[in-house]
């Protein structure tokens, strides 16, 4: 509990109290001094996994012992607030972190230390291992929906606060991960933290670069399944799809100007020399698409809206491209002048 003040600090006068600048306050009635009230400034973190869980502390020690709280503690006198919260979350938590960004502030009545300005912040893990310290009894994850009660208000505040932050995000990835289940583990093809906003044509060109026969032969396979009379063609089919893909990477790294048309042309023309209906290759061309884009979902992970957005912004220019190859391969079949 926090004990009322009973002298004065400079003189040793006993204290009184009045009205002083509008406000009941402490003073000292022979040397005049105020003792104005200031609150104590205290950091906090809000370090989430990419689970979604919270990093919580139990309490050793009064107040609120045995609950569950955020790495919290009193900045100290010179100290940057910053480096207070990451100092905290060290020595209560184990966590080495650095601060993403301010959460929330808030001032709060204590009924065991007086008036509290409470800041929080989000921060990342960036080393140690989760150990209880100091204060702490424990320390763990929990999931950010289904915590327990929580120690301070503000910290209830915090991540209330944190969470309407990051639910349109969550919401986003959410629904695409429920749009493609089969959505793995991060391959090789996945940029590095630096690499995250690198031109995305760079990360499709690199991608068929890997993928070229392994995307060719899922996609022959359901051709077969699809139509079983093109069983015969399948040679002549995987060729036009390796040159669609190949044609893909050209046209990125060259420019859309630059797109060899004349090979479409042509393979048109000989599909229907080879008796394949229209339908069938326009569909066959549009299952060539789907066959890259579903391995490129697959393949990759989506964790954040901007690689999100990067995927949906790359389904674009395939679709563009492939509307591309469907119109020339059409204009091949359509020849008039045959041999
Ligand atoms: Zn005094």
């Amino acid at each position: 509990m926090k004990k009322p003040m009973r002298y004065c600090c400079y003189c040793g006068k006993d204290i009184a109290r009045r009205e002083l600048e509008g406000k009941m306050r402490d003073y000292c009635p022979r040397c005049g001094s105020i003792f104005y009230e200031n609150p104590l400034p205290v950091a906090s973190t809000i370090v989430v996994n990419d689970r979604r869980e919270v990093l919580l502390v139990r309490r050793k020690k009064d107040p609120y012992r045995d609950m569950w709280c955020l790495p919290i503690g009193f900045a100290e006198s010179g100290e940057e607030i910053r480096d207070a919260a990451l100092r905290e979350l060290e020595e209560e938590a184990g966590v080495r972190g650095e601060i993403v960004r301010l959460i929330d502030v808030d001032t709060v009545e204590n009924y065991f230390y007086g008036s509290l300005a409470i800041v929080t912040y989000e921060a990342r893990m960036t080393g140690g291992s989760v150990r209880p310290g100091d204060d702490a009894s424990d320390a763990a994850f929990f999931p950010i929906g289904d915590l327990p009660p929580l120690a301070w208000s503000s910290n209830e505040k915090a991540v209330g606060i944190y969470v309407e932050l990051y639910t349109d995000s969550w919401t986003m990835v959410d629904s695409f991960r429920h749009l493609f289940p089969e959505t793995g583990p991060p391959s090789e093809i996945i940029p590095g933290e630096d690499e995250h906003y690198a031109f995305l044509s760079n990360v499709l060109v690199k991608f068929i670069e890997k993928s070229i026969h392994a995307v060719t032969d899922e996609w022959a396979k359901e051709i077969e399944r699809r139509f079983p009379a093109l069983s015969p063609h399948m040679g002549e089919l995987r060729a036009l799809n390796l040159n669609v893909l190949r044609g893909i990477q050209y046209w990125l790294t060259r420019g859309t100007d630059t797109l060899g048309v004349e090979e479409f042309i042509e393979a048109g023309d000989r599909l229907r020399d080879l008796g394949i209906g229209l339908p069938e290759a326009i569909t066959a061309v549009a299952l060539s698409r789907k066959s890259l884009w579903l391995r490129l979902v697959r393949e990759r992970i989506f964790l954040t809206p901007i690689e999100i957005y990067t995927t949906l912004e790359l389904n674009n220019r395939i679709i563009f491209f492939y509307d591309k190859i469907n119109y020339f391969l059409s204009l091949g079949y359509m020849k008039t002048e045959r041999p």
